[in-house]
């Protein structure tokens, strides 16, 4: 059995954001020369998100209101992990809700994908550097 790993870094200018990391993650198997097996990509940080749906600006818009009523990010005192002196409380929660890790089938050397399925990182705290796990493992 075939074993690949390698760390994909993201440095978002923004707090929040959605990136669409499909073909960095397809790079990644290209490089393993794994044709049959099992991918996995995952946050590295807790208050970000791998996640897969569909690359659609809508979408993300609703993603990032409907996250923002659940988890406001502000005021950053209603949250108790936020006495810790950090403001990154929602950030949490927000990556809870969209979570760690997506696992996806290799096939034929390619990432088996549903219809318009696509990956994504999502970032919830950024202004900094982050890194996303990609584990590739196979024949
Ligand atoms: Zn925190």
């Amino acid at each position: 059995m075939k074993s690949y790993r390698k760390e994909l870094w993201f440095n978002v200018p923004t707090r929040r954001a959605f990136i669409n990391i499909t073909h960095q993650v397809e790079d990644c198997l290209r490089e393993s020369k794994i044709k049959e097996g099992m991918c996995l990509v995952n946050a590295m940080h807790i208050t970000a998100s791998v996640f897969i749906n569909d690359d659609e600006s809508g979408l993300h818009h609703d993603y990032e209101t409907w996250l923002e009523n659940l988890a406001p990010h502000e005021p950053v005192s209603q949250y108790r992990h936020n006495a810790t002196g950090e403001d990154n409380g929602d950030a949490h929660l927000k990556r809870q809700v969209m979570g760690r890790e997506v696992v996806v089938a290799v096939t034929e050397g390619k990432l088996d994908f549903g219809t318009w399925e696509r990956i994504f990182y999502g970032e919830f705290d950024g202004r900094r550097r982050k890194r996303v796990l990609v584990k590739i493992i196979g024949e």
